[in-house]
This record gives C-alpha cells, structure tokens and sequence, in this order.
C-alpha cells in the first residue's frame, strides 16, 4: 500500500519506519535536515533493547509523493490545517485518512480534505521522542484503536488494521472509538497542562496531593462534558488508574505538552482542555478550572517572546 504520513516527527517517524517493512511509505515533513538524513542514512527507530535502521522515504511537500492510499495525520493539531492545505496531492477519491492525533477535534480539522467516509480515527498508547535528525526513541509500546467517527462499520477499518498488524503495530478495530477518544482525552486533560506548567515529569501528580486535586478536578468537569456528550466515564477512576498507578509506570514521562513548552512551541491546549471549555459551552456546563489551565497555558506561550 502507499502510505503518505503528514508530519514524520516522533510518533510519524515511528508508525512510518515500522510500515516502511513491507508498504511503500513516504515521510512527509517540513524538517529539511530530519528529511535529508533519513533519505541519506535510513530512519533509525531506537528502543530500550536494540536500534533498527528503516528506509522510508522522506520528502518536504507532499507533490513530492503524489496521491496516497492511505494519509496518516502526525502533525501537532495546531498545524493540522496548514499542513494538510499544502498537502492536497496526497489525496485522490479513494484515499483513507487516518488521525491518531491527541486531543478532540482533530477529525473535523481533517474532514474539508477528505471523503467524510474515508476519514478514520484512532488513539495510540505508543510513545516516541525525537533524538536527533532521523533518529526516534520509541519510548512506549501500547495498542492502536482505530474507528469512524460516529462509529460507523467500515471495511477501511479492518483493511488497515491488519496492515498495521502485518509491521508489528499491535491494533485492533473499536466499534466505539470515540469513548477511547474521550477517555485518553481525559488523560491528557489531567496530566498535560498541569505538568507543563509546574514543569515536572508524570509522576509528580503521584507525590503532590495539589497537583493531583488540580488534576482531578480538571478531570471531573471533562467527564461532565463527555456525560452530556453521552459517553459516560468515572474520575475518580481515571485519576487513579492514570495518575496514581500509572505514575509507577510512566512516571518519568515528560508529557508533550511539556516538551511543546520546553522548546516554546504553541502547545495542543485547544484542543485538549479547550475542547472541554468548548463543548461545555455547547451544554451550559461551567468549565472554570479548564478555562483558567487553558489562559494559563497562553500565557506561558506569550512568554516565549521574552528574552
Ligand atoms: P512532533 O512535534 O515530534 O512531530 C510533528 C512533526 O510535524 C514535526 O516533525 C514537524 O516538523 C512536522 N510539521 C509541522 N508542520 C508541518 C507541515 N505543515 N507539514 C509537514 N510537517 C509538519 O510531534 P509528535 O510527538 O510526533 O506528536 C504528533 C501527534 O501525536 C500529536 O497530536 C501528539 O499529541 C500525538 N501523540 C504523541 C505521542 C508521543 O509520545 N510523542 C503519543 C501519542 C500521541
């Protein structure tokens, strides 16, 4: 298959190297020098046991590739729109899109580009930081879900998930991926803001009672939205299972939202705990400590102009 992946850092690196095995792959960035390493050198995914050497190729404009089969979408979301507005070659009638994106809304940012029943959505339990120019550390390996958007059957699904199966990306078909959605958005609600701005690693939510009540309470007004939205989830379950118990495991995980402000990148914030300031708007219900984390998280980006 032909696979065009529309942002090649961490994780397209990643999901591209390993599909580059026995696809026709094409690593789409902006980044000249990542770019012209892979295509000099191979792309080298690096994990805790061995590093491997992948030959994908890699260009800096999608006219480059051509129409693909399959797009997946890895760009920042805050750069979906840009990136697929100067990407439309990638797109032919049957092309399948496919976002694994963090965050809520990315679907809608993609849907202008695409046929609406092409358009598929997944989450990722994967993890990967760039090194250095064609280099990534896969810095965890978990499932990738992959669903319509209103959880509509379609062949598609099943099509790339046996692909991504067949190049050791363990995935399955969810009948209901927009509760997968909801659920690692409240992940990402809690833990992302929070520890950009305290400028800690996960784990501290575990060791600080008012990191963890921020993160919670964070967490419980985004399980009210995603009520009224109809999925229903639990927070204190959540806050536990993420934070708590999941501090042991990924503890040492510096969130991307993080990394984004470490290297003053404009963060995911809208579409993370915006979308719940957003979509609580739409039901009348009051979002006050994501209204403030979002302000807060701006402003930290208006610091960036600082000396
Ligand atoms: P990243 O910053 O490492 O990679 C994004 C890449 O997009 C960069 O290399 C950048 O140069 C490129 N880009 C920006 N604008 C572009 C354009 N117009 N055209 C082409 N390329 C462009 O980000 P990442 O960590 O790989 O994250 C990608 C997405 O996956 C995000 O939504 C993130 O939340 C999500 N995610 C990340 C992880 C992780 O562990 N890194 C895990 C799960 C989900």
């Amino acid at each position: 298959m032909k696979i065009a992946i529309l942002g090649a850092g961490a994780m397209g690196s990643l999901y591209g190297g390993l599909l580059s095995q026995k696809n026709e792959v094409y690593l789409i960035d902006i980044w000249q020098e990542h770019v012209e390493q892979i295509n000099k050198n191979g792309l080298v995914i690096q994990t805790a046991k061995e590093e491997k050497t992948y030959r994908p190729q890699a260009v800096t404009s999608a006219a480059q590739a051509g129409p693909a089969d399959l797009v997946i979408i890895f760009v920042k979301s805050v750069h979906t729109d840009t990136a697929l507005a100067q990407s439309r070659e990638l797109f032919a009638e049957h092309t399948i899109a496919l976002t694994l994106q963090n965050g809520y809304g990315n679907d809608e940012d993609i849907l202008p580009y695409v046929q609406a029943a092409n358009l598929l959505i997944g989450t990722t339990a994967s993890g990967a930081t760039v090194l250095q120019a064609g280099k990534v550390f896969q810095a965890g390996i978990g499932p990738t879900n992959i669903g319509t958007r209103d959880n509509r059957a379609s062949e598609n699904i099943a099509k790339i998930v046996r692909l991504f199966n067949d190049c050791g990306i363990e995935s399955y078909v969810s009948d209901n991926i927009m509760e997968a959605v909801w659920t690692k958005l409240m992940v990402n609600v809690g833990i992302n803001a929070v520890t950009a701005l305290l400028d800690v690693r996960n784990g501290f939510l575990a060791e600080s009672t008012a990191a963890y009540e921020v993160a919670e309470a964070l967490v419980k007004e985004g399980t009210a939205v995603a009520k009224a939205e109809g999925y229903e989830l639990n927070a204190a379950e959540i806050a536990e299972k993420y934070y708590i118990h999941g501090a042991k495991v990924v503890g040492q995980n510096r969130s991307s939202m993080l990394q984004d402000v470490d290297k003053k990148r404009k963060t995911e914030i809208e579409k993370i705990n915006g979308a719940i300031v957003r979509i609580g708007k739409k039901h009348n219900i009051a979002t006050p400590y994501n209204e403030l984390i979002v302000k807060l998280i701006n402003a930290k980006e208006d610091t960036y102009s600082l000396q």
